[in-house]
């Protein structure tokens, strides 16, 4: 159950280790309007969904490690879903059975290697999934948390820089990931990435990075220098 890369597992929030591999992760690109905005990107007409590899999983907990020679590293910070039933061509209420918990991560993004990708009109997988490029935190159980909506924080050195509520989602959780499931079959212990608010950002090394879900959950990780996972 343990990445032999970067030794993630998935865990519940109380410590305990769930027993499911992270065989992906799904993301959904430009989910906030807000968010498009910042980067003048225009709101697509159907969710831009791209993966991340299991590889790039590591635990939020763990000091983030700037990859060395790309270009500025941005977080953004995601409300992260543990899938724990497959879902192929899923129903909403085949999808609303199968969400285990809900967590928090970084879709971790080169954003200079990105925005060559995209001005070429390439792939974004150099940008998007380096080892170590999806911190992941534990998850809470999807039944201790609001049916309604979910809103969740970031916080650099104790100043705000993103808050985020599933309620300005383009594309709501549920219909997205029966989306998702039309074009790739979801198996448990696949995560959901949601997309990420407005207010992202540069990380730099000494920075603190403090991120919260409905006070909930609390997951504390700083920057550090070098890259850690030879080239
Ligand atoms: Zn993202």
């Amino acid at each position: 159950m343990t990445n032999p890369v970067t030794d993630y597992q998935h865990h519940w929030k109380d410590g305990t280790p769930l027993r499911l591999p992270l065989g992906k992760i799904v993301c959904v690109g430009r989910n906030y309007a807000e968010h498009a905005k910042e980067l003048n990107n225009p709101i697509p007409d159907q969710p831009l969904l791209f993966i991340k590899p299991a590889t790039s999983a590591v635990h939020a907990t763990r000091p983030i490690v700037l990859p060395e020679g790309q270009g500025s590293v941005h977080y953004e910070t995601e409300l992260a879903v543990l899938i724990g039933r497959p879902l192929k061509n899923a129903t909403a209420s085949d999808v609303e059975a199968a969400i285990l918990g809900y967590g928090l991560a970084l879709d971790l993004t080169l954003r200079d290697v990105q925005a060559d990708l995209k001005e070429k009109g390439h792939p974004w997988e150099r940008a998007k999934a380096f080892d170590g490029a999806c911190p992941l935190s534990p998850f809470v159980p999807a039944d201790k948390l609001p049916k309604d909506h979910l809103t969740f924080t970031l916080d650099i050195n104790q100043e705000r820089r993103q808050t985020g509520d599933t309620r300005d989602m383009l594309n709501p959780i549920v219909p997205l990931i029966a989306h998702m499931s039309r074009h790739f079959t979801l198996l448990p212990g696949d995560v959901i990435l949601t997309g990420t608010p407005s207010g992202v950002g540069a990380l730099e090394p000494g920075q603190t990075l403090s991120l919260e879900l409905e006070r909930a959950l609390f997951v504390e990780t700083h920057v550090v220098e070098n890259n850690v996972y030879p080239a």
